[in-house]
């Protein structure tokens, strides 16, 4: 299998290169030439497998050119119980019949990102060993809150590579602010920028296709790759939970095998719900994929016209990892639906980088109808619902999760659909106590961050994640701000250069 560019179909990589480059030359994404099949075996197959076999399974098909052994050495130092609180990595809760709550929280930040971001080091590092670069992997990152403590925790101490990461100064939570700027490890820098996410994201953008920086970098023996979910190592890896909850659901016979499940997500750059769409291209039986999103709904809209408009008021919510008006994946979806015309592309997405506006084709249009619901709520629907599946279904969900399960609500409402379906639980509620004690009328503002958990303990009784407790006493390493156009600057002076 090889991978081509969502700008250059002539692009022809093996996934070693796409993953260690990130992002392709043309500033397109790394999309798989095709996407590989799994049978009704496979999947009941899978059912008896532990996750690290699942994952390894499902790589062993996107990944053609790593070794069994190189896989397994990925997978096996990724999803152990050291760094995740369950042995089954992800669990599978019921919320109420025929639903079910993905929770992806289990790991070390206590978000879905570390599902991908445990094991995106030792695919950057195996990847690079294999087309024999010789060169220190530098990583940027541009955050809304989740991914860069991800990243920083995947990344830290890890050898031939160095990680630096950029979050808007007022666009993340108390606790995200904390896990960051008191991360460990030697070859970590982490930075606020005065801006959104968005433009964090256009300045790593723009330092990565910078070809002087690029030159700067090469001669000191360095290279640039990308921990966002515009890498296909981050990707790939979220493909898997999709794959493994339906063989899951078949083999505790919640689901027969071939019976369709809806996938509900909370999507912000529509790397997740991405993921979903490949689960189910890959085979997996999926009835509608429903992509939920807080008050920058942009995503709905695209979704419901086929229009993509930027140009509208930016909210800040509080599900911040999905403040977000320019989805990076929508671009991978859309290249597949369009026949794979790299033209196109490029087409509507210089009409996105010029008038912050593109339209799709009727036949595009179409098939976004027949995959995809989309639907959107305030922050005020997001606090009543999290106060609703706390009392009717003592299921605590986070700000972003609920948002999905709000939505899923008036999908269910709408249409009498009631295919079983999956919600991706995407983080521990505790990463947001503020406002999910808000939401259950508990919030109480003289206290602070830590005390907010102690508080959600004593209201819910669920476990505090052990690395959230353990931040209180951490010392804060890294105080910068900057100007969003001293980005490249700050870049070159962590490197030395
Ligand atoms: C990143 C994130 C999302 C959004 O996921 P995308 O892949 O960006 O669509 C949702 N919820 C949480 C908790 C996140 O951290």
């Amino acid at each position: 299998m090889y991978y081509k560019s969502t700008r250059d179909s002539n692009v022809n990589v093996t996934s070693a290169q796409a993953i260690a480059q990130g992002i392709s030359k043309d500033g397109g994404l790394f999309v798989p030439s095709e996407i590989p099949r799994i049978t009704f075996d496979d999947i009941k197959t899978m059912g008896d497998m532990s996750y690290p076999d699942r994952a390894a399974f499902i790589f062993s098909k996107y990944l053609t050119d790593f070794s069994e052994t190189e896989i397994r050495y990925c997978v096996d130092n990724a999803y152990t119980d050291k760094n995740f609180d369950t042995k089954n990595i992800c669990e599978l809760a019921q919320l109420f019949d025929g639903t079910y709550m993905l929770e992806l929280w289990h790991g070390p930040t206590c978000a879905f990102k570390d599902m991908a971001l445990q094991i995106l080091p030792y695919l950057i590092t195996t990847s690079s060993k294999k087309i024999n670069l010789d060169k220190k992997v530098v990583i940027l990152v541009a955050t809304s809150g989740d991914t860069g403590k991800a990243a920083l925790e995947g990344f830290k101490d890890v050898e031939g590579t160095q990680i630096m990461v950029f979050y808007p100064v007022d666009g993340v939570s108390k606790m995200q602010k904390k896990q960051m700027t008191t991360q460990e490890g030697e070859n970590v820098a982490v930075c606020a920028i005065k801006g959104n996410f968005d433009d964090a994201q256009n300045g790593v953008k723009a330092i990565f296709t910078d070809s002087e920086v690029e030159n700067e970098l090469s001669k000191n023996g360095l290279m640039f790759s990308s921990a966002n979910s515009i890498n296909w190592g981050r990707l790939a890896p979220q493909i898997i939970y999709y794959v493994s909850s339906y063989s899951q659901l078949v083999k505790n016979e919640k689901i027969k095998l071939g019976e369709k499940i809806n996938i509900v997500v909370p999507t912000g750059n529509f790397g997740n719900i991405l993921a979903a769409y490949y689960a189910k291209k890959m085979g997996i039986p999926v009835n509608k994929l429903i992509c939920a999103s807080n008050s920058n709904n942009v995503l709905t809209d695209f979704l419901n016209t086929g229009v993509y408009d930027r140009n509208r008021q930016f909210y800040t919510t509080i599900s911040p990892s999905m403040d977000i008006l320019i989805s990076s994946n929508l671009e991978r979806l859309l290249y597949h639906l369009c026949g794979e015309n790299d033209g196109q592309i490029r087409e509507w997405f210089s009409s996105l980088a010029d008038s912050g506006k593109y339209e799709v084709s009727d036949e595009v249009k179409a098939v976004l109808k027949e995959e995809f619901y989309a639907g959107f709520c305030d922050d005020i629907q997001t606090k009543a619902c999290i106060k609703k599946q706390f009392d009717s279904h003592s299921y605590l969900c986070d700000t972003h999760t609920a948002v999905a399960v709000k939505v899923y609500e008036d999908y269910r409402e709408k249409t009498g659909d009631t295919t079983k379906t999956v919600i991706a639980s995407t983080a521990s509620p505790y990463k947001f106590s503020n406002s999910v004690l808000d939401a259950l009328g508990e919030f109480n503002s003289s206290l602070d961050e830590f005390e907010l958990v102690e508080r959600l303990y004593k209201v819910s009784n669920l476990e505090v994640p052990k690395s959230l407790a353990e931040l209180k006493d951490k010392e804060v390493r890294f105080k910068d701000t900057i100007e969003k156009s001293d980005m490249k600057g700050f870049v070159l002076k962590s490197l030395g250069l």
